[in-house]
This record gives C-alpha cells, structure tokens and sequence, in this order.
C-alpha cells in the first residue's frame, strides 16, 4: 500500500527540477556525514538491562552500517528517545530521510515532534539535552525545516506540538551560534572550569 505523504508536494515536484522535499534531502546528506554505529552497549540510554532499550538493541542487530532503510526507521516510532545521544546521532539522518520516502510512514514525521515537545520528566528531559548537544548547529537546522516540512505537508499532525518543538529546536541552534561567536567549542558546553 503506498501513501501519498507529501501530498500536492508530489506533484509539484513533476513540474519542478527540485522539489522542497528533494532539497532538503541533500541538505540532510551534507550536513549529517555517516558515522558509526555505537556499539550494542552504547547504543541506547539504558543499555540491554531495560526491557525496552534491549528490545531495541535487538532490532537492530543486524544494522551495522553508517546508515539503514526507512524499514528500519519505523523501529524507531516512539522509540527516539531510548537512544544514547551517541545511537541518535547515528540514527538521525536515516530516521530523516525515512521521513521523505516515497511511501512514508506519516507516524515517523509526527513522532519525530513529539520528541521535542511535552513536558517531560527531569531526567527525560536531561536525556533529550544530551541528545540535542551531540548536533551541529547545521544538523539542528535540518531538522527544524523537515519539522517545517511535516507542519506543511502532513495535515494529520497537531500543528501546536510542531510548533513547540520548533521553538525549542531553534532556541538550541541559537544558544549554539552565540556559543560559536563566543569562541567556545559548541560541543563541549560542560568544560568551563
Ligand atoms: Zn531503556
């Protein structure tokens, strides 16, 4: 069963040589160079002692590459924030790109709001800092314009989680600019002493 996810989108793109969608999908290519993946240990928060997180761990046994398929990214719905800033900075750009394929699951834009959204416990949130910190200001930017993307295109999400998630990704890219005009390392914000 394919969805049309990205709606008049797709059209368009008949029309244009590139398409937002398409765009975007370079940007997220460049700026998000492949890395690692983390070993089993270190690819979620709690590691193989929690039920979930080793359910996770196992999923993903098999992928051991820089990158895996948008089949694979759907283990990811609701899941993101089981990852070690390590295991999202690995994962992210192919959650991304899952995002804009063609028979896109419109769960993975929608959760991917409510990842930075919500109130959240003190350490849930502590978590996601963690998680936010390991990205570049370039990275950040990404993901605010496919959240952009997601508001515009997928008519399902609750257009005020978006919002709060793009507000407070965009609050993170700045702190990060002032950080970078400040001439401290942006990602080592913890070594002041
Ligand atoms: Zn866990």
């Amino acid at each position: 069963m394919r969805r049309d996810a990205l709606g008049s989108g797709c059209h368009a793109s008949t029309f244009c040589m590139k398409s937002p969608a398409q765009s975007l999908a370079m940007q997220i290519r460049e700026a998000f160079p492949p890395v690692s993946r983390p070993p089993d240990a270190e690819l979620t928060v709690h590691g193989s002692d929690c039920f979930h997180c080793s359910a996770l761990i196992d999923e993903f046994k098999d992928e051991r590459g820089g990158t895996f398929s948008p089949e694979c990214a759907r283990w990811l719905i609701g899941e993101l924030s089981l990852l070690s800033p390590s295991g999202f900075r690995w994962a992210l750009p192919s959650y991304l790109a899952a995002v804009f394929a063609d028979d896109a699951d419109q769960d993975l834009g929608e959760f991917l709001a409510y990842h930075f959204c919500g109130d959240l416990r003190a350490d849930e949130a502590a978590e996601r800092e963690a998680r936010v910190r390991v990205l570049s200001e370039g990275q950040i930017d990404c993901l605010i314009q496919v959240l952009h993307l997601v508001r515009s295109n997928l008519g399902s999400v609750y257009f005020s989680d978006v919002d709060e998630a793009i507000t407070y990704l965009n609050l993170r890219k700045t702190m990060l600019a002032e950080k970078a005009g400040a001439g401290q390392p942006a990602t080592l914000p913890e070594a002041k002493s």
